[in-house]
C-alpha cells in the first residue's frame, strides 16, 4: 500500500525502502501475521489530520494478536506511537489510509512460534471512491466465507484475505464490483473487506456477529449514528440473500469502505437502484463525523499535530 516515504518498525522511523521482509520467516511463508487497516482524515480548517477510533483499532489489534497466541511485546501507547511517528514523519496532509501489522518476521523462528513479533505501520493518501457516489454493483460468492471453527474472521489475520481474494475475483470475472460471501450456514456473512447493513420497510439490520464476520469498527459507528442522526435502532440477526434483493436500501462498510452503497445484487436492483435516502444521509454524518465537521464524538478522533 505504501506511498509513505517513511515507515514505523518496531518503534523506529526508518525510510520504506528500508524496510524488508526475510523469504524465510513465518509471514513470508504462512501469512503469519494480522492487522489494522485505519484512516486518517484531513481536515483543512482545523489543520488538522484526524485518526479515526484509533485505540479501537489498536484494541481490536491486540485481541488478533491474542488469537494467534502472539506475544503481547507492545503497550496501546507503543502501538499508538507507531501509527503516529509514521504519519508526522511524513508530514501527511490530507486523508490516508494506514495500515499496521505485527507479524512473526524473524527467519529463525516456527509456524508455531509466539515472537519475536515484528510492528510496521504505514500509510497512503486516500482520495473519495466514486462508488461512494454512484454505489456499486455485488454478486453472490459461490465460496463460503471461512468459518469461525476454522480460520475466524472475528480477527484480522492476513491469510483470511485469501479466502477473499477467491471471492473478490470471481466477482470480477461475473462482472460485478464486489463479492458478498454468503456462510456455511447460507445467510449473509459480510464483503470480502467490509459489514453489510440492508434497510427494509425503515428498519435496518446487519448480520449479527455469528455470522462468520469481523467486528467492524465502522459498523459499530454506524449504528450509532443511525440511531442518533435519524432515529433508527439497527436488529442484528440472521440476514437472508433473498432480504437484500427485497431491500429497499443496502450498503458496505468499513474503513476503506466508508459508506458504499449496493445498488443491485446478482443484476436484481436493491430498490430502484439508485442510492437511497437513509444511505446518503448516512454517509453525510459519517463523514462528518470522522472528518470533525461535526463536534460529536470528538473522541473518536485522535489528532495528530499538536
Ligand atoms: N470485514 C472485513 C473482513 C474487513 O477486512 C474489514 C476492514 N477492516 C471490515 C469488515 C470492516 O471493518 P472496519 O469497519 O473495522 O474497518
Amino acid at each position: 500500500m505504501t506511498d509513505a516515504t517513511y515507515v514505523t518498525v518496531n518503534g523506529k522511523v526508518i525510510p520504506s525502502a528500508e524496510a524488508q521482509i526475510n523469504i524465510a520467516s513465518p509471514a513470508a511463508k504462512y501469512g503469519i501475521g494480522v492487522f489494522e487497516g485505519l484512516r486518517g482524515y484531513w481536515n483543512a480548517d482545523d489543520e488538522q489530520l484526524y485518526v479515526f477510533r484509533l485505540r479501537e483499532h489498536l484494541a481490536r489489534l491486540k485481541q488478533s494478536m491474542k488469537l494467534l497466541r502472539l506475544d503481547d511485546e507492545y503497550t496501546i501507547e507503543q502501538l499508538e506511537a507507531c501509527v503516529l511517528d509514521m504519519i508526522r514523519a511524513n508530514d501527511f496532509k490530507t486523508t490516508i489510509q494506514m495500515r499496521i501489522t505485527a507479524l512473526l518476521d524473524d527467519p529463525d523462528s516456527s509456524r508455531t512460534d509466539n515472537g519475536p513479533v515484528g510492528v510496521y505501520a504505514e500509510g497512503s493518501p486516500c482520495p473519495p471512491h466514486p462508488f461512494m457516489r454512484s454505489g456499486l454493483t455485488a454478486g453472490t460468492s459461490s465460496w463460503a466465507r471461512t468459518a469461525d471453527n476454522a480460520l475466524p474472521v472475528r480477527i484480522k489475520c492476513n491469510a483470511n484475505y485469501v479466502n477473499a481474494r477467491l471471492a473478490e475475483l470471481e466477482a470480477r470475472a461475473g462482472g460485478f464490483d464486489r463479492a458478498i460471501f454468503l456462510n456455511n450456514r447460507g445467510k449473509v456473512s459480510e464483503g470480502p473487506g467490509a459489514t453489510l447493513f440492508l434497510i427494509r420497510n425503515g428498519q435496518p439490520a446487519t448480520p449479527s456477529p455469528s455470522n462468520d464476520l469481523l467486528e467492524s469498527i465502522t459498523r459499530d459507528t454506524l449504528m450509532h449514528l443511525l440511531r442518533e442522526t435519524q432515529d433508527m435502532d439497527t436488529r442484528e440477526r440472521d440476514v437472508d440473500r433473498t432480504e437484500i434483493y427485497a431491500a429497499d436500501e443496502a450498503f458496505l462498510c468499513g474503513t476503506l469502505a466508508e459508506v458504499t452503497p449496493i445498488i443491485s445484487l446478482d443484476g436484481i436492483p436493491v430498490g430502484d437502484g439508485t442510492v437511497g435516502p437513509i444511505t446518503r444521509a448516512l454517509q453525510k454524518s459519517y463523514l462528518d463525523t470522522v472528518t470533525g465537521a461535526s463536534a460529536d464524538h470528538a473522541e473518536w478522533r485522535t489528532p495528530v499535530y499538536v
